[in-house]
Parts: structure tokens; sequence; C-alpha cells
């Protein structure tokens, strides 16, 4: 029998909790094909799974190759992530995704290819590393600004891990017996910077009789949550209530972001993420004044940049899985 030829070419998909975004790269890890679908909330990991697999189908026929000729598809998935068996579970922010589910597995049946399953937030920062903002560092603290607050670490050109949860910047303590955090603690820094958490804050101000034009914003443009692009377009408004929240934000994360800075000491800091890079040019100077006011280290900041990969730097990462 003669071998399968296995071309070079690789996917990645980036699992998140509003969508897909499916790629096919080349060797050189360009983008040559491209899917993005909506996250299905109903039908539980067994849909979703479905949902990634027709990505990638559409992301190689894109870029003219069959999925089952690739090299390899990565994955970035939220949750806990059995790099081993590929199995994912508390997949926080997808529906009905507590138990362990075999992602990997399905995914390789489906698509006729091996499927390699990490950490969304590590394979973003790692992408960072190799491909991106971070190249040419040795080590590299990644932010990720979104729904909730994710962290990931390179330390000495290596991933750092920990026990399999290292990396919850988000949790990080900026205030003492604070605000309620989704994780169920107080005062972690994504309790004021989450926009889950931001959106949480807001209606409790609506209710308390505070004004503000957001959740108008929302229902205008059919969202069903305070998208970092509501937030966006209340700030160009001038909305004051999003002004407090978001100001509020860059405070508990330059806070955050310099306690992990002084006990880590990496030699740059990049912010990813939906309203990382969203906001990144126009807030990046304020979340790093916040940042180095915090320091230990005063005379030596690290560098600061927003992700150079935006979009595609989950799945990119993810594709490096099978590199
Ligand atoms: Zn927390």
């Amino acid at each position: 029998m003669t071998p399968i030829r296995r071309s070079p070419k690789r996917g990645g998909i980036d699992l998140g909790g509003t969508k897909i975004q499916a790629i096919v790269v080349d060797a050189q890890n360009t983008v040559i094909g491209q899917a993005r679908c909506p996250t299905p909330h109903d039908g539980g990991p067994e849909a979703v799974a479905d949902a990634m697999a027709a990505a990638l189908r559409e992301a190689g026929s894109s870029a003219g190759v069959e999925p089952s000729s690739l090299r390899g598809v990565g994955v970035g998935s939220p949750g806990e992530v059995d790099a081993a068996t590929g199995a994912v579970s508390n997949a926080k922010n997808l529906p009905a995704w507590t138990e362990s589910f075999p992602l990997g597995t399905k995914l390789s049946g489906a698509l006729g290819t091996r499927v390699a399953v990490g950490n969304d937030v590590g394979v973003a920062t790692h992408a960072e590393y190799e491909l991106g903002a971070g190249r040419g560092h040795d080590s590299v603290l990644g932010v990720f600004w979104g729904t909730g607050v994710g962290g990931g670490l390179i330390l000495g050109g290596k991933q750092w891990h920990g026990r399999g949860s290292a990396g919850e910047i988000g949790h990080m303590v900026v205030k003492r017996d604070g605000a309620r955090c989704p994780c169920g603690n107080h005062g972690c820094m994504e309790a004021y910077a989450g926009r889950s958490a931001m959106e949480s804050e807001a209606r409790r101000r609506v209710e308390d009789g505070e004004h503000t034009d957001l959740f108008k914003l929302m229902a205008k443009h059919g969202k069903p949550r305070l998208t970092s692009g509501i937030w966006e377009r209340a700030l160009d408004h001038g909305d004051k209530l999003a002004e407090q929240l978001i100001a509020r934000a860059v405070k508990a994360l330059g806070a955050g972001i310099a306690s992990a800075v002084n006990l880590l000491d990496p030699e740059i800091v990049i912010l990813g993420g939906g309203l990382g890079v969203r906001f990144g040019e126009r807030l990046s100077p304020e979340i790093r004044r916040h940042m180095e006011k915090n320091l230990f280290d005063h005379e030596h900041p690290p560098e600061f940049e927003v992700a150079a990969l935006g979009d595609f730097g989950g799945a990119l990462g993810a594709a490096l899985l099978v590199a």
C-alpha cells in the first residue's frame, strides 16, 4: 500500500462563546482559506463539534484542500482541556458543556485527519510569541480582555501551564472583598474588567436609576448582549456610564497586570481578546499608565503591545499545535 501523502497545509479552529473561526494555513503559516460561523447555542457539544467540522471544511474548500489531506487540525478551546486525549470539560460560555466531551476524537473522525486540542488563551499567546507581537522575546504575558479576562504565559521560551490552571490573570485580586466575580470570589480583576461583569454592573446601575444608551444601542443593533462594538459606539456617543465602567475596567486591568509583572518580570505584555483588540489603540496607553503606576521596578517597565494577529490569533495558535 502506498502511504497517504499529507500536504504541509494545516487547519486551525478557534472555538469561542459567540463564534467559531476556522482557517487553513500553508507551511509558512500564511492563511490561505478561512470561514467563520456563530457558535450553536442548542444541541450541546455535539452540535458545536458539527459546526466546527463544517467551518473547517468550508475553510478548506476556500483554500482548495480536502480536510483529510491536511497534516492536522489544531483547536483552541475554552474550558479544561486534556491535551493528551483532546477531551474538553467545563467549557464556560458554551451551553450545556460541563461533562467531559471527546472533542478531538469527534473532529478527527469527521475530518479524516489528526486533531490536537489546546487551551484557547494558551494557543493565542503562543501564536503571538511565534508569529506576532511577541516575536524575539523570551518571556511573554498575554492578557486576553473579552467576556472574561484570560492570561497566557511564556517563560524562558516555553509555555507555562503550572498544574494545568496557570495564567488565570482575570482572577488576580485587585480589591480585597470587592465586587463579586463570575467565578464566585470577590474583587477579581475580571469582576471589574470582564465584559460579562461590566454588563451586569451596567444593568444594576440602570435599576438604580442611572442613565445610559448602552441597552438602547444593544437593541437597535439586534445584539443579545453588550458586545465590544456596542461599548465602542457608546463611548463614541460620549455615554457617561459607559465611560465610567470602561475607566473602572482600565484601572483594574492596570492593577492586575502590574501585579503579574511584579511577580514574573516578563519582557513584554501583549493585550488581546475581543475588547483588547477593539480598544487596543484607544485604551492601551491608559492601561499601560495604570500598570506602570503599580510596578515595583519603575525604571524597567516591560514592553506593552496590542496583539498583532488580531482576530486570527486564536486560530493561528491552534494551527501551530499540529506544526
Ligand atoms: Zn474571579
